[in-house]
């Protein structure tokens, strides 16, 4: 599945464009927001518990800041590319102006493997990062969060090397902070229930009750297993769920067709979100090839794993009974697949609205920072819902009125923002 040609950040140039033309956007903007402002590539060298020393190559993009500070996760991933960290800080410039909140769009990552590496490894990890980029990040500047195998742990720890540094307290360096030392409560269901807030919308547009979906899901990270959960909530049936193996190096479904349940399947799953086959099959649970997923006879698909998952080549497989297909994850689907579905009519809730809970409850986290004042979790989900829904009904009504594909309105909303940010400034 992982094609080797396949660019994130082509993709999301590619995205962009379409929509620049479509808004026909002046020379100078274009230019501007078709790359980043800003990128830092370096080392860390750690000291492995074997007493050997490694490098680590780490990055941090930041994409624009017209809007606010840059904002957004860093990924821990062996994979991880600078092309790749370009496009999802690209995509946090559009998140976070989708659903205004006043914060432009950053990403980091490292090149490593979390699975191999010691909680005390990671931790080198992690405050050689901020070591590294100490005078370029900051409250004011850029504020990282977590992302793909990052917890509130890594950020803690990073914090930590910043406060040392820097010599004071600033709990607004970085988001995703553990619940005590100035996390905000619902940060960790916030991504995941926000896909769900989409998708509950996104049904009542389509006058199709909860109840009478089921739905299939890529991945069994944080952002798979809330969206589950309040999904569950919301009466709709989960009967597939896919994750990687770190054995075998490949992913696979988990389908039983009375539905899954979240809780025993959790129990059986590793911190990384990977799922014991033997005891799912134990269970009643089919383990099926890692695409079975997307071939499921359900109405709604929720891939929230990693980017490139739905393409050219598999999207034609998508049964006739998918509705609606919400983007936990970044990046998901390709150009050549939003064909398909295009064409197809199936609602999409693309990545930078369906996923934005995150970074729109690390906000919230910032100004409960600021006061030194924190909400119960009632009140930050209930913020979140209000955040989301808006969001969710002004692209939604855009791509109703214009005609537009739901990924293109979602696009034309953000890009408007940050270039009106940009030309009021006087940079384009
Ligand atoms: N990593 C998350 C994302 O991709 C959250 C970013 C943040 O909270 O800054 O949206």
């Amino acid at each position: 599945m992982n094609d080797k040609a396949f660019n994130a950040f082509a993709m999301a140039q590619a995205q962009f464009d379409k929509v620049a033309d479509f808004l026909e956007l002046d020379a100078g903007t274009r230019e501007l927001l078709r790359d980043p402002l800003r990128e830092y590539q370096f080392s860390i060298p750690v000291r492995m518990d074997d007493g050997i020393m490694k490098v680590f190559r780490g990055f941090r993009v930041q994409h624009n800041d017209a809007r606010g500070p840059a904002k957004g996760g860093i990924r821990f991933h062996p994979q991880e590319t600078v092309d790749t960290v370009r496009a999802l800080s690209m995509w946090m410039t559009w998140k976070c102006a989708v659903v205004d909140i006043p914060l432009g769009g950053g990403k980091g990552g490292v090149i490593c493997d979390p699975h191999n590496l010691s909680m005390h490894e990671q931790e080198q990890i992690c405050r050689g990062w901020v070591r590294r980029l100490a005078r370029n990040v900051g409250p004011v500047t850029d504020v990282p969060a977590p992302d793909v195998m990052t917890s509130a742990q890594h950020m803690l720890w990073m914090l930590d090397e910043y406060e040392q540094i820097h010599g004071g307290k600033y709990p607004g360096f970085i988001t995703g902070k553990p619940v005590g030392m100035g996390g905000s409560l619902g940060r960790t269901e916030a991504t995941g229930f926000g896909v769900i807030y989409t998708v509950r919308e996104a049904l009542k547009e389509l006058e199709i009750r909860p109840q009478d979906t089921t739905a299939s899901v890529q991945g069994f990270g944080n952002v798979a297993h809330y969206a589950i959960r309040l999904y569950q909530q919301i009466g709709g049936k989960v009967n597939c769920v896919s994750s990687w193996d770190q054995q075998d190096q490949i992913s696979y479904s988990f389908r039983r067709e009375a539905g899954i349940d979240l809780d025993e399947l959790l129990g059986i799953t590793d911190r990384f979100g990977g799922i014991d086959k033997a005891k799912a099959k134990g269970l009643g649970y089919e383990v099926l090839p890692g695409e079975a997923w997307l071939e499921q006879d359900v109405e709604i698909l929720i891939p929230a794993a990693l980017e490139n998952q739905i393409t050219g080549d598999n999207a034609p497989r998508i049964s006739e009974k998918v509705k609606i297909i919400a983007e936990g994850a970044n990046g998901p689907t390709t150009p050549e697949a939003d064909k398909v579905i295009e064409e197809r009519g199936i609602f999409l809730i693309p990545d930078f609205l369906a996923n934005a809970g995150g970074v729109t409850c690390s906000y919230f986290e910032q100004v409960q920072s600021n006061m030194n004042y924190f909400w119960e979790k009632d009140e930050v989900l209930g913020k979140l819902d209000v955040k989301m829904t808006a969001a969710f009904i002004a692209v939604s009504d855009l791509a109703r009125k214009r005609k537009i594909y739901m990924r293109d309105a979602a696009y034309v909303i953000a890009i408007n923002r940050v270039a009106q940010a940009c030309k009021a400034r006087g940079w384009a």
